[in-house]
């Protein structure tokens, strides 16, 4: 079943205006935040909701902005997010430190991994010099296809190269060695968003093939919630040896209530 919004009209907006009462934005008086929870076990199997939240978003970029108006993409998928369904992108909050995060690095040469629908990916893209190219590693095909359609929409997707896979299959990286001349030394920022229990050990493939160069950033979402204890871990047993990392206190996205860890860690080499 498609569903463009919460559920019923009248019933989406009495409970969108109940979600923010006195300016806090309360994810828990939202149908299609308990929604979201409900497709849990179907979000970590397919990498989407069940319900065509991720179709309806395409659907929305494509017909609420124009073509080119990259930031018109970027302030649709939130509104989307606000104002009909709910969606585990990075967010407005927490994007604002990946942003931050990327014009501090300056970074010529991107990964991504977890891309989603896309919208991580149009605010790295907004943040990159104007020569830096971004890739996006996606394990399901149907949200590849859509990131693809929202990057292109947005008049960005000949800066982007979004790649199905994983990189815990090996042939993925190989596909990025080979097709997209990955190698030592020539990767300067990562952002990690996919399955939480993979940050650690993607960590590890990437550092064992060597492509970070020395002063190289890596940004980790939802540190807290959901949850990447190992890598926190990691980062912290390494603080000041191969790593030096800046913990971000934020937010979960689209609300104010639950509080998530955003980590940003420079790599020292060695
Ligand atoms: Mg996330």
């Amino acid at each position: 079943m498609g569903v463009d919004g919460d559920g019923e009209p009248s019933l989406n907006v009495a409970m969108r205006s109940l979600s923010e009462i006195g300016g806090r934005r309360l994810p828990f008086l939202r149908w299609s935040a308990w929604r979201m929870a409900l497709g849990m076990r179907h979000l970590t199997k397919h990498w989407q909701v069940g319900d065509g939240r991720e179709e309806a978003l395409a659907r929305y970029v494509t017909d609420n902005v124009a073509a080119g108006d990259l930031d018109g993409a970027i302030e649709a998928v939130d509104r989307f997010c606000y104002e009909r369904s709910v969606m585990m992108n990075v967010g407005d909050e927490k994007g604002r430190i990946l942003d931050e995060a990327i014009r501090r690095a300056g970074p010529k040469r991107l990964l991504e991994v977890g891309t989603y629908c896309g919208y991580s990916a149009l605010r790295t893209i907004r943040a990159m010099p104007a020569d830096a190219h971004l890739y996006c590693v996606e394990l399901s095909e149907d949200n590849a296809a859509i990131a693809r359609r929202i990057l292109a929409h947005a008049g960005v997707g000949d800066r982007a190269t979004v790649v199905t896979g994983t990189l815990g299959d090996d042939h993925t990286m190989d596909e990025l060695e080979s097709a997209h001349s990955f190698g030592p030394g020539t990767l300067d920022f990562v952002f990690v968003d996919h399955d939480k229990a993979a940050y650690l050990p993607d960590l590890r493939r990437i550092m064992q093939r060597r492509w970070l160069r020395p002063g190289a950033v890596v940004v980790a979402d939802n540190v807290r919630i959901p949850g990447a204890p190992e890598y926190r871990s990691y980062m912290r047993e390494e603080q000041g040896r191969a790593w030096r990392t800046v913990e971000h206190r934020t937010h979960v996205e689209y609300q104010t209530m639950l509080r998530d860890l955003v980590l940003e860690s420079e790599y020292l080499g060695g």
